[in-house]
């Protein structure tokens, strides 16, 4: 297993936010600290903009790279190691650092974060480099390297890494504001979510369930899939909505092929009320067009005619294999997967309408109390507090942080 006692981590777009930058940096600092605290963590300090992290004792590399790949904001994330102060010790470090390695060509990368050192990257580079074409008779590409040799010079030495794991990238959370998600049992809700979550926005959650017609284990799914997701943004909330007396007058009173449609616009004017508790500015939806009868771009329309705040659909464009390569790589997949019976698979008919209007739809509402079955079902909320994220062992090892074989 590669153990490491260093990483080096980039951020993303962080030299864009100007006067916020300090705030930025700390938030960084902060969140990674957090997810590795209770691993031999020694220190975080930020040379050169990057992100050195320190253990007092060796960790797992595979261990320490999943767990920064959910700390939104990091770009890149290597395994290095100190290997001296002069370029002799960097000379002496290449067999044993390079060993094994067989790249087509190669290119020595160097940064300074100690300014007062007396050579210059471009110096250091040539010096470097030399050496390796000496050792192992390796072709230089400066413009396309097959293998990246990088240098860092720090006030404690000089850092060596050839290796590079991609991060989450994305802002640092917190930093976009709030919003609510409708998080269903299904795959793309939570992809959804961590979509918006990598834009730094913060999340609570709303699942609306057709207990006792359905398998109450749909409850506890659908808050294993948000201790899933609590793993990327910390503590969060979930609201039970019952959603099955409301379903029942529509089943009772409503066109059959309307039906799904009409439990959505329930659902958003639900979905808003429990916003506005969670001070959530806006809802988020795992919909995607043309996925199913109820997302084309003329049902969007009807059921968004009632809303009061913007309804944000992060996975609109996506194919589904694109939603389900995200949701594997955020660890929702296997949970999601798992069969459940969803309230809007209840009732559903033969034949749902595929382009559906705000006017018809509000037809079909006229037999309904809308506010009084809103109400009804805002008091019978059940609210959860996600403060338990999932083990970190259900959270996937980013591609290319397992280790060598
Ligand atoms: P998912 O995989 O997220 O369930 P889906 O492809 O099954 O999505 P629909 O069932 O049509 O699609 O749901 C579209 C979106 O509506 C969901 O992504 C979710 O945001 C919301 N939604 C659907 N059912 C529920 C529910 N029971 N509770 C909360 N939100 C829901
Ligand atoms: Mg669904």
């Amino acid at each position: 297993m590669e153990m490491v006692t260093k990483i080096l981590a980039t951020t993303n777009e962080v030299s864009l936010k100007g006067g916020n930058r300090k705030w930025f940096e700390q938030k960084i600092t902060d969140n990674v600290r957090n997810v590795l605290e209770d691993l031999h963590l020694e220190k975080v300090e930020r040379p050169a903009w990057r992100v050195l992290v320190s253990f007092s004792e060796p960790v797992p590399f595979r261990e320490a790279a999943r767990r920064m790949a959910t700390v939104f904001s990091i770009a890149s994330i290597m395994p290095v190691e100190n290997v001296g102060h002069t370029t002799d010790d960097v000379i002496a470090a290449l067999p044993s650092r390079l060993g094994g390695l067989a790249p087509s060509s190669f290119a020595v990368r160097c940064l300074r974060s100690d300014k007062t050192f007396p050579k210059t990257s471009i110096e250091l580079e040539r010096e470097i480099g030399a050496a390796v074409v000496d050792l192992k008779g390796w072709k230089v590409n400066l413009t396309q390297p097959d293998l990246t040799v990088h240098l860092l010079v720090d006030r404690d030495g000089f850092y060596l890494w050839t290796r590079r794991v991609a991060g989450p990238g994305g802002l640092p959370r917190g930093s976009g504001g709030k919003a609510t998600c409708m998080l269903s049992g299904g795959i793309d809700s939570p992809v959804a979510a961590y979509q918006m979550m990598k834009r730094g926005v913060r999340l609570d959650f709303v699942h609306f369930h057709s207990v006792p017609r359905t398998d109450p284990a749909s409850l506890e799914k659908t808050v294993d899939l948000a201790r899933i997701l609590a793993r990327y943004q910390g503590r969060c909330r979930l609201a039970m909505v019952p959603l099955l007396p409301i379903q029942e007058q529509i089943v009772a009173n409503c066109p059959a092929r309307l039906r799904v449609l009409l439990y959505r616009r329930f659902m958003v004017r639900i979905a808003q009320r429990v916003a506005s508790r969670f001070k959530g500015r806006a809802l988020v939806t795992g919909e995607s067009l043309g996925q199913v009868a109820s997302q084309t771009i003329e049902n969007l329309a009807a059921v968004q005619a009632i809303a009061r705040i913007p309804i944000i659909r992060p996975l609109i464009t996506l194919d589904k294999q694109e939603i389900i390569n995200t949701a594997r790589r955020l660890g929702s997949f296997e949970t999601s997967i798992l069969p459940h019976f969803d309230c809007c698979s209840f009732l559903v008919p033969e034949r749902p309408a595929t382009r559906s209007t705000h006017q018809e739809l509000s037809k079909a509402e006229e037999t309904l109390d809308i506010d009084s079955l809103v109400s009804e079902a805002i008091a019978g909320i059940e609210m959860i507090t996600i403060d338990q994220p999932v083990p970190w062992s259900e959270i996937p090892i980013p591609p290319g942080a397992e280790d060598p074989s």
